[in-house]
């Protein structure tokens, strides 16, 4: 099966009420994990690759790695999706590189740190719209600001969207999906006490706007057991703090369809190596604790695939819609 376009995923999670997870990858340890439990799962899935992550591995190696994990799992649908573009050159390049779904989040300026005005955001969006859906081509946009930074990408203060102004953004530039901030936030200490979901902020623009897939960003949970396990062999994340699973599966019922993870991949990884390295200093073969952090994280996966409803939607994908295709529909419009 070839890649497919976000677009085509997200249109069957709204059709049948269900959420898809976006796994951040930048390593074939990330990318063996996910793509296993997604076939595990019998779940589609959205790889998704920062630009640091584009910067580490490279972009030839992480479209590589996509390839090579979607042999070994052919059963999979795939979406490879660049999360938090910064300008209309980042996310064209990644159209060039081969990925089918782009973000481009004009809710900060260039820098990834200063918030942007609407204007600035409805102009640049339009213009990565344009370019995308002309190669058929996933366009995510971002409206209000999260908190949190991670990657190096985030504002420092949160402002939850306004939800008109969701709507004639959405209207104005044309995107097929759209990161509401609505109380999520990136990273592990992202929180001081339990967060309050804004699940009303979701429903008046998924009401609205029923077609158009809400995405939440920052959706990790941050495991205590992971980041006790994390402090218990010689780590330091006092109070680090996440979404608890359970608001995020209760935000699908309101109309969010995709959902990214990234921080609860890390934990598990990091929590697993800090464990081998206390217990057998001896240790020295990267696979004696790549392969236990792959199989964590692997697990985490697999648990918000059943709990977000993905579990068993692959056999959906019979047929995979291409790019020229998805192109001659956004030509209709
Ligand atoms: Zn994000």
């Amino acid at each position: 099966m070839p890649l497919l376009t976000m677009k085509q995923i997200l249109d069957d999670a709204i059709a049948k009420n269900y959420g898809v997870g976006a796994f951040n990858i930048n390593n074939m340890e990330q990318t063996l994990a996910i793509m296993s439990a997604a076939d595990r799962t019998e779940s589609p899935v959205i790889l998704q690759a920062s630009r640091g992550a584009r910067k580490y591995a490279g972009p030839v190696m992480i479209y590589g790695l996509v390839q090579a994990a979607m042999k070994l799992y052919p059963k999979v649908p795939v979406a490879l999706h660049l999360d938090h573009g910064n300008n209309f050159e980042t996310c064209k390049q990644s159209m060039d590189d081969g990925w089918t779904s782009v973000m481009m989040d004009g809710s900060l300026m260039e820098d990834g740190k200063t918030p942007s005005t609407f204007e600035y955001n409805v102009d640049v969006t339009s213009r990565v719209v344009a370019e995308g859906h002309k190669r058929g081509i996933t366009v995510e946009g971002e409206i209000g600001t999260l908190g949190g930074i991670e990657d190096g990408h985030g504002a420092d203060r949160v402002k939850l969207a306004d939800p008109d102004q969701a709507v004639e953004f959405a209207h104005k530039t044309g995107v097929d999906a759209l990161a509401l901030a609505f109380g999520t936030s990136h990273g592990a200490f992202k929180f001081k006490a339990k967060p309050v979901l804004a699940y009303d902020i979701v429903q008046a623009v998924n009401k609205k706007m029923p077609g158009l897939a809400i995405v939440s960003h920052g959706s990790s949970s941050v495991p205590p057991e992971l980041v006790a396990e994390i402090n218990k062999y010689g780590g330091k994340m006092p109070g680090a703090m996440g979404v608890p699973l359970e608001d995020i599966v209760r935000s699908i019922d309101f109309g969010v369809r995709k959902i990214n993870i990234d921080t609860d991949l890390r934990l598990a990884a990091t929590a697993t190596i800090r464990k081998v390295f206390v217990e057998s200093p001896e240790k020295f073969d990267i696979r004696d604790y790549l392969r236990p952090a792959m199989e964590a994280m692997s697990h985490v996966v697999e648990t918000r695939m059943i709990a977000f409803r993905t579990a068993g939607k692959a056999s959906n994908f019979t047929k995979v819609i291409s790019l020229e295709e998805m192109a001659k529909v956004y030509a209709r419009k």
